[in-house]
């Protein structure tokens, strides 16, 4: 197939111009990020008072590491850069309650990603003869306005279906004559799997292009997914502290995603030392966005593991690719493509005065879609009890861990003592997914 640039400009940029790009672009966001309170305490620390100590892109180095605590201890405008009435929209991180990650976007902000996400998808041939159906959930999440605002610009009929209702999907799809899908791997194969049953069949589709990400897969889910609905499916990433999708993304030729170099600076670091791992090696991936005015991030660390693929794409874009996304160095699960800590709900299972010490975290796959069961020990008197009294118990455990965490447990109650107990480090999570 053709290469297909939506700005060859920017896209094939030689390298040279490029790095220049981004220490120009480096500057003004140190120079941004000294008018948010949590930058100006941690920059002038470093010894960065102003941008001008930034003299190369060596400098970066001198930049300590922001991570996600750093973002929620700042809520909520600890890292706002801007006057608040020149913020038009603000996202938060998907799954998390409590005190969430908060990114606040002016103007500038949502055209620049929308833009990051319309050479994105240009890139996979989407056109505006397209029909492009977002199945992730609209609000605060990104997946949702991220595609929406991307796959508008380039002229395609959006349809923003947001996720869940997969009769209703389908019957969009069909009637719509959709083209082209934005949604989580997993869903992908729950459609798979319902089609038949909702009186569908693959004749009813028109569907090319699927766009999956939010959650890791591996290439055989890729192919079992384009066997399926004869598709060509593109990997995609991004995560809402670096706007959301758009930043990186598949070109045609499937082979791993080329980030965005001139909206963002990426290192590839060991977890543990911090240090630079080179190309071709598996470390933590770090970002710092050079276009944000209203939330300039800084060595942003983003827990995800990948490496930088050391040869060009024969694409013929410039911008360096990284591997698909094979882990976390947090305890982070991602629950059909929502991301949910441990903590969150060992929060909320303690709060509970019937629930004993002890608990356990099983995901489970159920057809194509997680299934998360949290199994708390309860006092054995409470056993001697009504029936329904447990119910309801179980009821009040479930509706409590689901407005925290925003996806519906299995609550299993167990006798005290009935659960693995650790003596060291407690193994809390059991994750039998099998890998997609
Ligand atoms: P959120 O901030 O809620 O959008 O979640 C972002 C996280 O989702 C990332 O840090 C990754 O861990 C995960 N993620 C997003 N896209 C992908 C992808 N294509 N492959 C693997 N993991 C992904
Ligand atoms: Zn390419």
């Amino acid at each position: 197939m053709a290469t297909l640039f939506r700005d060859k400009a920017v896209e094939s940029i030689e390298r040279g111009a490029l790095e220049k790009y981004q220490l120009t672009y480096l500057r003004k966001s140190v120079e941004s990020a000294l008018k948010t309170p949590f930058y100006q305490k941690r920059l002038k620390k470093a010894g960065i008072s102003c941008a001008d100590k930034i003299k190369s892109l060596e400098d970066l180095d001198r930049i300590p590491f922001t991570v996600k605590d750093d973002l929620r201890e700042s809520y909520p405008r600890g890292l706002l850069a801007v006057d608040i009435k020149d913020v038009v929209r603000i996202h938060t991180s998907s799954g998390t309650t409590g005190i969430p990650t908060v990114i606040y976007h002016t103007q500038h902000d949502l055209d620049c990603w929308t833009e990051l996400v319309t050479r994105s998808i240009y890139a996979c041939g989407v056109r505006d003869e397209d029909v492009f159906q977002n199945m992730m959930t609209y609000g605060m999440f990104t997946g949702g306005l991220g595609l929406h605002y991307g796959a508008e610009r380039l002229g395609s009929l959006v349809i923003p279906s947001s996720s869940g209702n997969t009769q209703r999907q389908l019957q969009l799809m069909k009637d719509f004559q959709t083209t082209v899908v934005h949604a989580t791997p997993s869903y992908m194969f729950h459609l798979a799997t319902k089609i038949g049953e909702f009186g569908f069949t693959l004749k009813d589709l028109f569907l090319k292009k699927a766009f999956l990400g939010a959650e890791p897969y591996s290439e055989n889910t890729r192919r079992k997914i384009e066997d399926f609905f004869k598709i060509d499916v593109y990997n995609s990433y991004g995560l809402s502290e670096m706007n959301g999708p758009g930043v990186a993304f598949e070109c045609v030729e499937k082979n791993n995603m080329h980030l965005w170099e001139d909206a963002y600076i990426m290192e590839i670091i060991h977890p543990q030392t911090g240090k630079r791992v080179p190309d071709g090696e598996e470390g933590e991936l770090v970002l710092t966005t050079l276009c944000r005015q209203a939330t300039p991030l800084l060595r942003y660390r983003t827990r995800d593991l990948t490496m930088i693929m050391p040869d060009p794409c024969p694409c013929g874009r410039t911008h360096r690719r990284i591997f698909r996304i094979t882990g976390r160095t947090d305890d982070m699960m991602i629950i059909n493509g929502v991301n949910v800590f441990p903590s969150q709900i060992e929060q909320v299972i303690m709060r509970v005065p019937e629930v004993g010490n002890n608990y356990q975290i099983c995901l489970t796959r159920e057809g194509a879609l997680d299934r998360l069961t949290v199994k708390v020990e309860i006092y054995s008197k409470l056993f001697a009890g009504d029936l329904s009294e447990l119910e309801k118990l179980k009821a009040k455990i479930r509706d409590m861990l689901k407005a925290s965490i925003i996806i519906n447990p299995v609550v299993e109650l167990h006798e005290p003592g009935s659960l693995p107990s650790f003596e060291l480090k407690s193994k809390r999570v059991v994750d039998l997914r099998e890998k997609l």
